[in-house]
């Protein structure tokens, strides 16, 4: 099966390429030429397996080009070896009748990007082998916090690559900084950005698509490569888990084959929620897909009136990695949206890119809303439902966790009908602890920044996830701070240019 850009039908390439080259050269998403089906019986069988076997079954009907032994060594080692807790790397967790929360928090950084972050070193390192690519491949990153450390931690000393992340100096968290700072491997290069997300990232898109550094680099058999979420090979690992869950509800006897669940999901860039949409267009009996977003609501703005507009003020909240008005994974689901019309996403993408705005059609808006529900709730609400949860279950909450509760619990009333809700936890709360203790009114004490996440294991006995406590007394490595407009030149320094 090949891919196809969502801004051009008649720029194919394998799946291997796709992975390559992360991003189309007009601009576009590779996107699967069709979405593969999962049959019944398919799902019914992986009920019984692991989670590697299930992401064999799933990466096997996308990689088509990769063989089944290829496939399975590259699942393993990203997903076994005690790289999540347990080597359980999406378990769920019953919080009510009808109520479970999918944990994907449990890898080497403590956030859901892991469950990509780990796969996709290989996927890379294994498509370049095919391509007889012998280049160096230079992942450029931007990132909200999570992404940066979790790309961090799969690149670190991979073969054959470099990893450089940028961050905003506003935009993440002191322990995400930390985290990052602290990354060790003799390939990894970090540094913040003055600024937002948005600038961050709009920094790196120059960067990618800036034409005279591409050639230096090609005559130093280097290439840029991306771990964003455009790039297919992040998107793909993150179906597996939608199936997985889906496996255990039947295998756990809370639901019978074909029961439809609803899944709820904190969105930023778009591209988890968009892995569910691509799971139940396999098949998986997922009824609706609700988008939850906080104050910087572009999204669920998006859901209610058809308009995107990122003509808006920007917050940042307490849920720092979806504090985004860009959400580039959307271009996909619009290919989807209007029948896979090139020129209709061409289009909306040039009113994007010229006012910061589109509108899509009343069809198209039809069958998004066919697909998908949204809502938004701001700080003062976060914080209250990681109280409520925490009062009514003993369960902490992430304030990213926190939002999709949130949006869960107004969705709730007014759904037709009641299926079962998956609600996909995307963080430990040990990574937002200064937050999640201002929720339970825990006052820490002294300035240290691992104060929180002592005063909140005191006050919970909630166990703090191995990967953060060995952050403790470790010294930075990266202190870098730089403008926009002095990117360029960190990153060629850096390469060596
Ligand atoms: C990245 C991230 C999100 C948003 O996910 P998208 O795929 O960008 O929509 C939500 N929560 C956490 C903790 C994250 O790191």
């Amino acid at each position: 099966m090949n891919y196809i850009s969502t801004r051009d039908k008649l720029s194919i390439r394998t799946a291997s390429q796709a992975i390559l080259e992360g991003i189309s050269p007009e601009g576009g998403l590779f996107v699967p030429e069709e979405i593969p089906r999962l049959s019944e019986e398919e799902l019914s069988a992986l009920c019984a397996k692991d989670y590697c076997a299930r992401a064999e079954a799933v990466l096997q009907k996308y990689l088509t080009d990769f063989t089944a032994d290829e496939i399975a060594s590259c699942v393993r080692r990203a997903y076994t070896g005690g790289k999540f807790e347990n080597d359980l790397p999406a378990p769920l967790s019953k919080l009510d009748e009808g109520t479970y929360l999918l944990e994907l928090w449990h890898g080497p950084t403590c956030a859901f990007k892991d469950m990509a972050l780990q796969l996709l070193p290989h996927l890379l390192a294994m498509s370049a082998r095919k391509n007889g690519v012998k280049d160096r491949i230079d992942i450029l990153v931007a990132t909200s916090g999570d992404t940066g450390k979790a790309a961090l931690e799969g690149f670190a000393d991979a073969p054959g690559t470099g990893i450089l992340v940028f961050y905003p100096v506003d935009g993440v968290s002191e322990m995400q900084k930390l985290q990052m700072r602290t990354q060790e491997g003799d390939n990894v290069f970090v540094c913040a950005i003055e600024g937002n997300f948005d600038d961050a990232q709009t920094g790196v898109k120059a960067l990618f698509t800036d034409a005279a550094l591409r050639e230096r680099m090609a005559r130093a058999h280097q290439r840029f490569s991306s771990a964003n979420s455009i790039n297919w090979g992040r998107l793909l690992p993150q179906i597996v888990y939608y199936v997985s869950a889906y496996c255990d509800l039947i295998q756990n006897e809370e639901l019978a084959l074909g029961d439809e669940i609803d899944v709820v999901v904190p969105t930023g860039n778009f591209g988890n929620i968009l892995a569910a949409y691509y799971a139940k267009r396999m098949g998986v009996p997922i009824r609706k897909l609700v988008c939850a977003s906080n104050r910087n609501n572009v999204l669920s703005d998006f859901m209610a009136t058809g308009v995107y507009d990122r003509n808006r003020s920007f917050y940042p909240s307490v849920s720092p990695s979806m504090d985004i008005l860009i959400s580039s994974n959307l271009e996909r689901l619009l290919f989807e949206l209007c029948g896979r019309d090139t020129a209709k996403v061409r289009e909306l993408m040039e009113s994007l890119r010229t006012s910061g705005r589109y509108e899509i059609t009343r069809e198209m808006a039809d069958a998004l809303h066919q697909d998908f529900a949204g809502g938004y709730c701001d700080d003062r609400r976060t914080l209250e439902v990681i109280r409520e949860v925490y009062e009514r279950y003993s369960y902490l909450l992430d304030t990213h966790t926190a939002v999709a509760c949130a949006v869960f619990d107004g969705y709730v009333k007014e759904r037709e009908g009641d299926v079962p809700a998956v609600i996909v936890s995307t963080a430990s709360p040990y990574k937002f602890s200064g937050s999640v203790c201002e929720a339970l009114g825990i006052v820490p004490q002294g300035e240290d920044i691992f104060a929180p996440s002592d005063a909140l294991l005191e006050k919970t006995g909630c166990p703090i996830p191995e990967p953060l406590r060995r952050l403790r007394g470790r010294k930075p490595r990266f202190d870098k701070v730089c403008r926009r407009e002095e990117m360029l030149g960190a990153l060629e320094e850096w390469l060596g240019l």
